[in-house]
C-alpha cells in the first residue's frame, strides 16, 4: 500500500489525511501537540472553554460547494449553526457606538440616516453584496473539466464586479466616506488592507446565512474531522513533532521525528507552517524561489495577544455579534512592541456550551509586536509580569467602557504571539498566514516544491487571507494532485 506521511494535524493536515485515507493510501498524520486542530482550537480554564478560533464558518448553509467540503470531511456531524444580526459594533472613546448589521437593507437605512451624503456609497456596497448573494464560488474540488467549465461560466455575470473590487482595498473604499464614523465602521471590518471583494463576499455569505457560528465552537469541527480520519483507518500520531523531511535523490522519502524515530513514506504532505517546512524541516532548505519569495513580498497577519475573562452572559450594554465590538481608544495602548489605537472584544454569549450557566467567555484580541514577545519569552518572570500587566490594562479599559462589567470580570487566561508560535509553529505568530491585499488576493501559491519531488503542501499560508475554508480546501487539493500523480481516480466521499 502506498504510504503517505502528513506533517501537522491542523485543519489542512486533517483534510489531506481524510482524503488520502479515503483514496486508499496508508495515511499517517504526525502532530506535535497533544491534540489535533492547530489554530482551530479551544482550551479549558476554571469551568470555561476558551475558544481560540471560530467566529464564523463559511459553508454553514447546505447546498453550496464549501458546505459539501465540510460535510465530506466530517466536520459538520450534528453541528448546529447560529446566525447573528450584527457583525461588529464600533465603540468610540466618548461612548458613541455604531453597529454594523449583517443585513444590508438595515445597514443602508441606519447608516444613511447618519450621513445622507454618503448614501451613494452605501448603495454601491449594498448592490455589490446583493449581486454576490447566492453565488457558489465552487467548482467542487475533483469535478471533471466540463463541470468546472460550467461553474466558471456561471460566474461570468459577476466577473466585472470581482475585477473591480479586488483591486480596491477596504481602507480605500472607507476613505471615500464623508462621515468619519461610517468610514471607521468599514475599516473595522477585519482589516483595512483587505480587498473590498473580501468584505462584499463576506456580507453576501452573512445575508445568505452561509457564515454561521457552529455551536460548540472549534472543538466540534476538529472532533468530527478526527473521527472521520480514524474511521477511514488513518493513524493520528499525537505528541509526534517532526524534525526533518528526509530527502534522497531530489525526492521526499519520509520523516525523522524529534525523538529520532524514522518513518518511511512514498509521499510526504506538509500541513505545517510554510516557512518552517521550507527552511527547517527541509535540509538543505527548499530552493523554490516561487515559495521562498513570498516571505519577502507578502506581509503576514499581525499576531495577537488574547486576554480571556469569565463574565456574565448578557451584561447590559456590551455588544455581541459575530465579531463583538471594537473599542477605539483615546490614547494608544502599549500591547508589547506596538501602540494600538483599539482592540476587539468578543463575548461568546451565543454559545451556552462554553461556560457555566449565566456566564460566558469574553475574549479581548489585541494586535501585538512579534519581536517584542519573541524576545521576552526567554525571560520568564518578565514575560509573565508583562502578560499580567497587559491583562489588567485591558480589564481596566473594558470596565471603563462597559460599566456593567465592573466587578464582574474574572481573568481566565492570557496568550501572546509567542503562545501561537509555541503551540502551532506559525511564522511570526500569524493567525491566518499571509494578509490578503489588493495586490496578492488572486495569487494562489503552488502546492508543490521545486527541487523536492513527492512532497506536497497544504495550509492557510498557500492562499492569501487564510482561514478555515482555505486550509480545508488546500488539504483536499493536495490529495487531488497526489491521485493524479499516482494515476488513481480521486474521490471525496
Ligand atoms: C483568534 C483566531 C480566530 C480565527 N477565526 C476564524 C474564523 O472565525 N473563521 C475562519 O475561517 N478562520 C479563523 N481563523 C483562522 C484559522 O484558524 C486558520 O486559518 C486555520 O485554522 C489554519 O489551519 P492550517 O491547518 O492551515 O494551519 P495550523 O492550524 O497552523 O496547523 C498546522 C499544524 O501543524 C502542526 N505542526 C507544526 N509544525 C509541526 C511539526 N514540526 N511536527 C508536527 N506537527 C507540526 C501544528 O501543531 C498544527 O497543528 C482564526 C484564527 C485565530 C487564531
Amino acid at each position: 500500500m502506498t504510504r503517505v506521511a502528513i506533517v501537522g494535524g491542523g485543519i489542512a493536515g486533517l483534510s489531506a489525511g481524510i482524503c488520502a485515507a479515503l483514496n486508499g493510501f496508508e495515511t499517517h498524520i504526525f502532530e506535535k501537540h497533544s491534540i489535533a486542530g492547530g489554530l482551530c482550537t479551544a482550551w479549558d480554564r476554571k469551568g470555561h472553554v476558551i475558544d481560540g478560533c471560530v467566529h464564523w464558518l463559511v459553508g454553514s448553509k447546505p447546498g453550496n460547494s464549501m458546505h459539501r467540503i465540510w460535510e465530506d470531511l466530517g466536520a459538520l456531524d450534528g453541528v448546529k449553526f447560529v446566525d447573528q444580526d450584527e457583525y461588529v459594533t464600533i465603540v468610540q472613546p466618548d461612548g458613541r457606538r455604531l453597529a454594523f448589521p449583517c443585513n444590508m437593507d438595515r445597514m443602508y437605512e441606519e447608516f444613511g440616516k447618519i450621513s445622507p451624503e454618503d448614501r451613494h456609497l452605501l448603495d454601491e456596497f449594498r448592490r455589490a453584496v446583493n449581486k454576490a448573494r447566492g453565488i457558489d464560488l465552487g467548482p467542487d474540488i475533483g469535478d471533471p473539466w466540463w463541470k468546472r467549465s460550467l461553474a466558471v461560466l456561471a460566474l461570468l455575470g459577476i466577473m466585472p464586479m470581482f475585477m473591480r473590487y479586488d483591486r480596491v482595498s477596504v481602507g480605500d473604499f472607507a476613505k471615500r466616506f464623508k462621515s468619519r464614523e461610517l468610514g471607521l465602521a468599514f475599516e473595522h471590518f477585519f482589516l483595512p488592507e483587505m480587498p473590498m471583494i473580501f468584505m462584499i463576499m463576506s456580507f453576501a455569505w452573512f445575508m445568505d446565512k452561509n457564515a454561521g457560528y457552529p455551536l460548540g465552537g472549534s472543538r466540534v469541527l476538529v472532533d468530527g474531522m478526527v473521527k472521520k480520519f480514524e474511521s477511514l483507518g488513518g493513524k493520528l500520531h499525537r505528541r509526534a513533532p517532526v524534525k526533518r523531511i528526509e530527502q534522497r535523490d531530489g525526492r521526499a522519502v519520509g520523516l525523522v521525528l524529534e525523538d529520532g524515530s524514522e518513518v518511511a513514506a512514498d509521499w510526504v504532505i506538509s500541513g505545517a507552517d510554510l516557512h518552517a517546512t521550507l527552511n527547517d524541516l527541509l535540509d538543505p532548505p527548499a530552493p523554490d524561489q516561487r515559495l521562498q519569495s513570498l516571505f519577502e513580498t507578502n506581509p503576514p497577519f499581525e499576531p495577537l495577544a488574547m486576554v480571556a475573562f469569565s463574565m456574565p452572559r448578557f451584561p447590559e450594554g456590551v455588544p455581541l455579534g459575530v465579531a463583538g465590538s471594537v473599542l477605539r481608544l483615546d490614547k494608544p495602548l502599549d500591547s508589547g512592541g506596538k501602540q494600538v489605537e483599539g482592540f476587539s472584544f468578543h463575548p461568546f454569549s451565543v454559545d451556552p456550551t462554553l461556560a457555566p450557566e449565566g456566564r460566558t467567555v469574553g475574549l479581548a484580541m489585541v494586535e501585538a509586536g512579534w519581536e517584542y514577545w519573541n524576545d521576552l519569552k526567554d525571560r520568564k518572570d518578565e514575560y509573565q509580569a508583562r502578560k499580567a500587566e497587559l491583562a489588567s490594562q485591558v480589564q481596566a479599559l473594558l470596565e471603563q467602557r462597559f460599566p456593567s462589567l465592573r466587578g464582574n470580570l474574572e481573568l481566565l487566561d492570557v496568550s501572546t504571539p509567542w503562545t501561537f508560535r509555541r503551540y502551532t509553529g506559525n511564522w511570526r505568530g500569524s493567525y491566518e498566514g499571509f494578509l490578503a491585499n489588493k495586490d496578492n488576493y488572486r495569487k494562489p501559491s503552488p502546492l508543490t516544491v521545486q527541487g523536492v519531488d513527492r512532497l506536497l503542501l497544504c495550509g492557510h499560508w498557500l492562499r492569501n487571507g487564510g482561514g478555515l475554508p482555505t486550509a480545508a480546501m488546500t488539504g483536499m487539493e493536495a490529495v487531488l494532485l497526489l491521485c493524479k500523480r499516482e494515476g488513481r481516480p480521486f474521490k471525496r466521499r
